[in-house]
């Protein structure tokens, strides 16, 4: 057992795919794949979280490996002769930046909707759609241990600096926090920032500590790594140091909470995944668990279940069950919401109370994150139950609004208004803020 922080890459899928015994053929199929997609494994996660009996159905193979599905079969094929017959990397890469322009990298209007602006500039490295909460995107936290395959921030991985939010200045982080008293929540993210060194993420928290805000009220950082790289809070020094800035972060009147990203049961049960976990918690810190649905990863009412129960038993807190975003390869992971709301449902109905703190299933959509909440019949009509969990308008959270029922819809892009509706109460705000982003730029 190695604690020393080692990632695998597209280079090392030869070496991998002898450990979990594949054959010539899933190679040959994961090489083409991961030169379109980002691919990224660390030795933790083959050893400890895979099961190298049930690949290639595992659920965190799944998540971690690049699978043939996830391109279209035209551009697979493309790819593979390519990587077969041993393509040079230009020819490689223009195949690959072709096939990467299908995908949407930027869903949900991200780049051009939610910029914040400080002093009429507009500020890198941070978005902030929703009244209370600012995101910032510190510039070393844009990898992580491991990419979930499905990761709607691929764009963001491979390399192309224009597609990056990132920001090394702290400072105005700070300055833009002072100047938005209806911001009380700072929430950290990449990637995944615990890639950084505890001293990196001081530069960024500490600022906001000695600031003393009085409307900021919560630091929030979004993880993985109590999934793929536990030894982040359990192992040296800087793992000691992290727990010391939770306490620090606690000492100067703020919540503190890790944003853990919490796909399936099994990541939790490694000793050193429940060891971190105590210990982020013992430091004062809450973790709040979030995931989208994946199908092949966790698309079973039971394992959610599961999974909500471990998170309680562990004393974390499940937060929101997410939808697959419009993007990459969601094609391959998508689940309808019809069936999303009924594995939320059957697993919300198999759960203690103290479980039932998770919300969802929500699309982080353009509008905001809407939640579907029911499906039924109004006046003869089947219906889904739509809500506003967060809306880009403070005004529209926890307003429940119709679509008309349809088993394949996947997106709330898909839905249609019901009732006689033409359109769904937020579009002619929506466009109203496109047009006027659109006269910004
Ligand atoms: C989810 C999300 C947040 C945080 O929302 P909470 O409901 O407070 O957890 C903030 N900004 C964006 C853009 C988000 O998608
Ligand atoms: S950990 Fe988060 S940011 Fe990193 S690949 Fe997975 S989903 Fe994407």
């Amino acid at each position: 057992m190695t604690t020393t922080f080692r990632a695998n890459t597209q280079r090392d899928l030869p070496r991998i795919a002898e450990k979990l015994r594949l054959s010539k053929d899933q190679l040959a199929d994961m090489r083409a794949v991961s030169a379109v997609l980002p691919f990224r494994v660390n030795d933790y996660v083959i050893e400890n979280l895979i099961d190298p009996d049930s690949v290639p159905n595992d659920p965190i193979f799944q998540l971690t490996f690049p699978q043939r599905g996830m391109l279209e079969e035209e551009d697979f094929r493309r790819m593979r002769d390519l990587v077969v017959k041993g393509a040079s990397e230009p020819e490689i890469k223009l195949a690959a930046d072709q096939i990467r322009g299908k995908l949407n990298p930027h869903p949900a209007g991200q780049m051009e909707l939610n910029v914040p602006k400080l002093d009429g500039e507009t500020v890198a490295g941070m978005q902030h759609k929703y009244q209370e909460t600012v995101l910032f995107f510190p510039t070393q936290g844009q990898t992580c241990h491991a990419y979930c395959s499905y990761c709607f921030r691929w764009a963001q991985f491979i390399g192309d600096a224009d597609l990056k939010f990132a920001s090394r200045e702290a400072d105005q982080l700070v300055n833009y926090v002072r100047d938005n008293p209806q911001v009380s929540s700072v929430l950290i993210t990449g990637g995944d920032p615990m890639v950084m060194k505890t001293q990196v993420l001081r530069r960024y928290i500490e600022p906001l500590l000695a600031a003393k805000l009085p409307n900021l009220h919560s630091i929030r950082i979004g993880t993985k790594a109590l999934a793929y790289w536990p030894y982040r809070f359990t192992d040296g020094a800087d793992a000691d140091d992290f727990l010391r800035l939770i306490s620090e972060v606690k000492a100067a009147g703020k919540h503190f909470a890790l944003m853990a990203h919490s796909s399936h049961s099994r990541e939790l049960e490694p000793p050193m995944a429940k060891r971190a976990v105590e210990r982020v918690l013992n430091a004062g810190a809450v973790i709040r668990c979030q995931a989208p649905l994946i199908r092949k990863v966790n698309d079973n009412a039971n394992v959610w279940a599961q999974l909500w129960r471990r998170q309680v038993l562990l004393g974390m807190v499940p937060y929101y069950m997410f939808v697959e975003r419009d993007t990459g390869a969601k094609a391959y992971f998508e689940v309808p919401l019809a069936r999303a709301y009924k594995v939320f449902t059957e697993a919300y109905s198999q759960v203690s109370g103290l479980c039932r703190t998770v919300r969802g299933p929500s699309m982080s959509a353009s509008p905001g994150k809407v939640a579907v909440d029911g499906v039924t019949e109004v006046g003869g009509e089947k219906v889904f139950a739509l809500k506003f969990l967060q809306g880009r308008d403070p005004a529209w959270a926890n307003r429940l609004f119709f679509a008309k029922y349809d088993p394949k819809a996947t997106w709330l892009s898909d839905l249609q208004p019901a009732l006689g509706g033409e359109r769904f109460f937020y579009e002619e705000a929506m466009e109203a803020a496109r047009a006027e982003s659109a006269r910004g730029r």
